[in-house]
């Protein structure tokens, strides 16, 4: 690799991969040394397709490059679209030794990440996100999956990458609010597990919001390296791996309400976060002070700091009480002992839960 880049790892023994960082890498890497055949399947969706596919294809010098287009949108994360990227396996006589690139959002990572979990028992991958939300978030880690009628990311497998590579050049096309919804997720890192990380984000938003190139890429660095601290923990969501659940309990709810793809994704965190602080707040775990300048973090990020208008306490009850989190109809919440810290609980009291909904829905 020639470019100026950062390198980070994530360490799970025999399936360790390394996280490549940098500005203009797509396209000036020579990735061929991950492919250990000659074939390589990249699957990308309509939108992404004219701005990177022939970057990406440069990737791999050498190698018969056969590429799957999807169609853009969480709709389509779905059984039918996922057997378009079977077909063009089959079609193109794809053996076991090839390799599958996921090159866009989550959408896609997620869905080539499942492919290769299933293409012939599993094949490698590498994921090349190229959304600010997949690169700190959805390209690490090894959850992969679809979206079932009756529930989102319902049918998937965990399989690991083989790399991940990270152009944050890529986010110059992305629009502002795809980018405020990434900004969600950096946030949450600062919040569970790293107070430094939190003092830096207050420090360089405005940089950030504007698509600086360094600040990017060290925002997108430490965000990576605390999920692949987590991820290395906890592959399989034991335990410790929930954290990184903040906000998304509330979150998930409004989602819902808003009906999919009204409210994006890191939008609804970004609340829900907000709502999970200031239960925190009211559980005697951090300050007044403290919820007051996440609130101000989350503004200035892009970010909602209310639910939907019309949302009432009992709309917030019922969607969340079918949270995957809840354990013998328990409802479980992760909260912040302080600020850089969180804890997973059913211990939280159902008053402050209700003084919470009646401080955020109007
Ligand atoms: P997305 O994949 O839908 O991308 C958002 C939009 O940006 C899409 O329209 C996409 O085509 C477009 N886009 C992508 N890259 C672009 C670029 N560089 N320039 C311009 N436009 C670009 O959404 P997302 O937020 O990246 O991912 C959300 C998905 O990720 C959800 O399905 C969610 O379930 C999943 N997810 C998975 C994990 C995990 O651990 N596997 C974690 C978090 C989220
Ligand atoms: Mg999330």
């Amino acid at each position: 690799m020639s470019n100026r880049y950062r390198e980070l790892s994530v360490e799970l023994g025999e399936r360790s991969y390394p996280i490549f960082i940098g500005e203009g890498l797509l396209g000036t890497q020579d990735l061929s040394a991950f492919v250990s055949g000659a074939q390589v399947m990249i699957v990308t969706n309509e939108t992404v397709a004219p701005l990177y596919l022939e970057r990406a294809k440069a990737s791999f010098p050498g190698k018969r490059v056969d590429t799957v287009v999807l169609p853009d949108g969480e709709r389509f994360k779905d059984w039918q679209t996922l057997n378009s990227i079977f077909d063009g396996l089959l079609e193109h006589r794809h053996t076991r030794k090839t390799l599958l690139v996921a090159l866009g959002g989550g959408v896609v990572g997620d869905m080539a990440g499942f492919a290769a979990a299933c293409y012939q028992r599993g094949v490698p991958f590498i994921q090349i996100p190229t959304t600010l939300l997949s690169q700190v978030d959805s390209s690490v880690g090894g959850k992969t999956g679809i979206n079932h009628p009756l529930g989102k990311n319902m049918v998937g497998a965990f399989h690991q990458p083989q790399a991940v590579l990270i152009d944050t050049a890529s986010l110059q096309t992305l629009p502002a609010r795809e980018v405020s919804a990434g900004l969600a997720e950096v946030i949450k890192y600062g919040l569970i597990r790293d107070q430094g990380f939190l003092g830096w984000l207050e420090e360089h938003m405005d940089a950030l919001v504007s698509l600086d190139p360094e600040a990017l890429a060290e925002a997108i660095f430490r965000s990576c390296a605390c999920k692949a601290e987590i991820v290395a923990l906890d592959e399989r969501e034991g335990g410790l791996r929930a954290i990184l659940n903040l906000g998304h309990t509330f979150g998930h709810a409004i989602e819902t309400y808003a009906g999919y793809g009204n409210w994006l994704h890191g939008e609804a965190v970004g609340t829900g976060m907000l709502m999970a602080a200031e239960l925190s707040a009211l559980e005697g775990m951090i300050s007044r002070d403290d919820c007051d300048r996440i609130n101000r973090l989350i503004l200035r990020a892009g970010l909602p700091d209310k639910p939907p208008v019309a949302m009432t306490a009992d709309d917030f009850m019922g969607l969340m009480a079918v949270d995957k989190k809840n354990v013998d109809g328990l409802l479980r919440l992760v909260l912040l002992r302080s600020v850089g810290d969180a804890v997973v609980t059913a211990e939280a009291s159902p008053e402050n839960l209700a003084l919470t909904f009646a401080r955020f829905c109007s």
